[in-house]
């Protein structure tokens, strides 16, 4: 079962968070997996509200899940972080101004993370178990999520309290502080879930809620409005540290185990927020100034250690007397260089099989340009950037785009074969790999019959192409599938050809290739006999590379060493472009050639002098370009 079920039941679209063992901390993949939905569902008229509930008794959700944030952040990756931010403001954001109701219902613990999810909808429904708190402070963050929104809307300066301290509310509270918005029963939960969905009208509600007791905030909003009015961090200290009560004893001991600096930049951000201008983009883009610098320069990384990794629950934090620079509050909250983006689609999810030598490279660029790409390969191989998915029905599951980048046909073939049925439709399969036209047409012609899009997209420009995001593309399929494919291609690539319908990228990559392998071929033997006759390679290469001998085989990828630019020759023929890549690709064009029946005696002569280089000569895992010293040790015998 997934960590976060997705479905649409009756009226309702319905979102159930669903890991009670980690009391359904919000990872990445549930945060994108929910937007993806609320973006299908907008416009979908069958879906009349949202209903986001969560499985266990223990909590709805306890949080974001940090142990990445912070394994990243310790290896000084700090994007990865930045970029699962962005993804869960912008998330937040969308259940706020959601066009439909949002109903959610919130069981013991809501925290943090849960918060952006559970508290930002049009009904929150909370019950007896309820605890809704704002705990960053604890962990060197400040109040995200949207939550410095809702601190700063409560009742006087019950935000700065809630904020400092991280007391837990329980239903009653967290209605009276504007974190939830009626009371049912729990045991009528189910009930009033069944009714939402039947009937899709949220007066089901109001209907189902009941009174319940002030809790405890109410009557401290007096002792809380009084310690908690001063400018800054220091004075609020001063306030209570003069105060000779039980709350103020109380309230300092909570605030203690706190980070200094988190505190104090809470207080400014509430101050910058309230008043006429306060919205929730404005309160996402001043949390986002702290937590885009929380690794780097706050105290997250340390309060991660304290709390969750050697749980010694001993942090160092930085400004441990409390006397927060008023400048170093400043620094933390100053404008970001890249802005918080709230608008717009996510970026795509992509599954990504087969992470071999080029395959890891462009899903690596992929998810640098801020794509979530989740990847899977049978040899464990990994892309710096990728989720690694446990298999490649796990790695497609919920992906927008799906690329692959695999051996030969067949194994796409039994790839496609297993991973089409997880697809969900109006998703698109790009194929990289180079295989035979039929494989191509054939996967082509299953995807299309699931409603799902299909581009063959073989590539030039070898494992320095795609390190460094400057593949060709030749690309099969229709206008609209390679419109969406356009913009990764963009990504890894310098140049895409829309070469025509499925299968014709890979009619274009073949045929180039026979080219390549036949003009190899000539230019070896050419420079083979200029040694024989005498002649110096470089004046040989001096006249052909400006003459008609001209090719990319002489001008770019020159096969003697020495001569023309850098190539693997100057490496001692190590690939490069492996021979046995060339003869498997000359071994596609002789297949293509015979199934269409047109005469290609130049490719099927290439063919035949690879087949012998490298099944029965030394040619194997050398680059392709080593057929000159074949031809020199050879003669013509
Ligand atoms: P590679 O062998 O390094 O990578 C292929 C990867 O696919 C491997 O990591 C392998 O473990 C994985 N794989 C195999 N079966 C799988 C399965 N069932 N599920 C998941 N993963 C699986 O090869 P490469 O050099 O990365 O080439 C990939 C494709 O690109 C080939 O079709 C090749 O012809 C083409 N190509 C390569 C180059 C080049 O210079 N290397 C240039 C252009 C095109």
């Amino acid at each position: 079962m997934s960590d976060i079920d997705i479905r649409v039941t009756g009226r309702a679209g319905r979102i159930t968070l669903n890991r009670p063992d980690a009391l359904n901390a919000a990872t990445w993949a549930m945060i994108t997996a929910v937007e993806e939905a609320l973006d299908r569902w907008r416009d979908d008229d069958a879906v009349a509200l949202v209903v986001i509930d969560a499985a266990g008794d223990r909590a709805f959700c306890a949080g974001g899940d940090i142990a990445d944030l912070y394994e990243t952040g310790r290896a000084g990756d700090f994007a990865y972080g930045q970029r699962f931010w962005a993804d869960e403001y912008r998330l937040n954001n969308k259940i706020f101004s959601y066009p439909k109701p949002v109903v959610s219902f919130l069981q013991g613990f809501t925290m943090g993370g849960g918060v952006g999810l559970g508290c930002h909808g049009s009904h929150r429904v909370v019950g007896e178990s309820s605890r809704i708190a704002m705990p960053e402070c604890g962990i060197g963050l400040v109040p995200d999520v949207g939550g410095t929104l809702m601190l700063a809307l409560a009742p006087g300066r019950l935000g700065e309290y809630l904020g400092l301290t991280a007391a837990r509310m329980a239903a009653a509270d967290a209605i009276y502080a504007g974190f939830a918005d009626v009371f049912v029963p729990q045991e009528r939960w189910p009930e009033l879930i069944a009714a939402l969905e039947r009937d899709g009208d949220v007066a089901a509600v109001e209907t189902a809620a009941t009174g319940v007791a002030p809790g405890a905030l109410q009557g401290l909003q007096e002792q809380i409005d009084a310690c908690f009015a001063g400018e800054a961090l220091g004075d609020i200290l001063t306030d209570l540290r003069g105060t000779d009560s039980d709350f103020a004893r109380d309230t300092l001991k909570a605030m203690g185990r706190n980070s200094p600096l988190s505190m104090a930049c809470t207080v400014e951000m509430l101050h910058r927020l309230r008043g006429p201008s306060l919205s929730m983009e404005r309160a996402l883009e001043l949390e986002y100034r702290f937590t885009a610098r929380a690794m780097e320069h706050g105290d997250f990384l340390e309060g991660i250690r304290a709390a969750i990794i050697d749980k010694d629950r001993a942090p160092k934090w930085q400004y441990a007397d409390a006397d927060v620079p008023l400048t170093a509050v400043a620094k933390m909250l100053q404008p970001l260089k890249t802005q918080l983006t709230l608008e717009g689609k996510r970026m795509a999810r992509i599954g990504f099989i087969g992470l071999g030598n080029m395959g890891a490279p462009m899903a690596q660029n992929l998810a640098a340009a801020g794509h979530t790409v989740v990847g899977f390969d049978v040899a464990g191989t990994t892309a710096k950037g990728a989720e690694m998915a446990e298999s490649a029905q796990a790695a497609v599951t919920g992906a927008d785009i799906v690329i692959t980048m695999l051996p030969n046909g067949q194994i796409l073939r039994d790839v496609a074969a297993d991973i089409l049925p997880k697809m969900a439709a109006g998703a698109t399969l790009i194929d990289c790999s180079t295989v035979d036209v039929d494989s191509a047409r054939s996967v082509a012609a299953d995807a299309t019959a699931r409603g799902i899009g299909f581009v063959d997209a073989p590539v030039s420009g070898g494992i320095g192409g795609a390190a460094g995001g400057t593949l060709t593309f030749m690309a099969g399929g229709t206008a609209k599938d390679f419109a969406t494919a356009s913009p990764l291609f963009e990504i890894m690539g310098q140049k895409a050809v829309h070469c025509g319908e499925a299968g014709a990228g890979q009619a274009a990559k073949i045929c180039n290739n026979m080219i390549l392998g036949a003009t190899m071929i000539a230019t070896c033997e050419a420079f083979a006999l200029a040694d024989k006759l005498g002649l110096d390679r470089q004046k040989m290469f001096d006249v052909a590379s400006t003459s008609s001998g001209y090719s990319w085989s002489m001008n770019a990828y020159c096969p003697a060493p020495g001569v023309g630019p850098q190539s693997p020759a100057d490496n001692d023929y190590t690939p490069g472009f492996a021979a046995e890549l060339m003869l498997k690709d000359l071994g596609l064009s002789q297949q293509a050639a015979e199934a269409v029946d047109a005469d290609t005696p130049m490719g099927a002569r290439a063919l035949e002098l690879y087949r012998q280089f490298v099944e029965d000569e030394d040619g194997k895992g050398r680059d392709f370009s080593a057929m000159l010293p074949r031809f020199v040790a050879r003669g013509r015998g």
